[in-house]
């Protein structure tokens, strides 16, 4: 049996780790081929790098589960500006101050 080919779930539990750049050589030349050959786990390696990159650019020396909390905070932020503040929630007239 021909084992020499990544699974792909394997893989991409590597990629992070591939991405911290705390994989072995062997094991980043493999991953580096399979991504090469793979084009879903390509662009699941471009999407962890962006983010990554991203995080990196905000804040470099945080731990990398609070990383990833603060980019998704990014990101709920990046979505509030790009669909503006002025939500469903602002047209509140019943709680509005009724000053006589
Ligand atoms: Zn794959």
């Amino acid at each position: 049996m021909s084992h020499d080919k990544k699974d792909c779930s394997e893989v991409i539990h590597q990629i992070l780790v591939f991405i911290d750049n705390e994989l072995d050589q062997a094991s980043c030349g493999e991953i580096q081929q399979h991504l090469d050959e793979c084009g879903p786990c390509l662009k699941e390696y471009n999407l962890e790098r962006t983010v990554k990159a991203l995080v990196a650019r905000s804040c470099p020396e945080q731990a990398p589960q609070e990383l990833r909390e603060k980019v998704l905070l990014r990101i709920r932020e990046v979505h509030v500006s790009l669909y503006g503040s002025a939500g469903p929630e602002v047209g509140g007239h019943l709680d509005s101050p009724s000053a006589p």
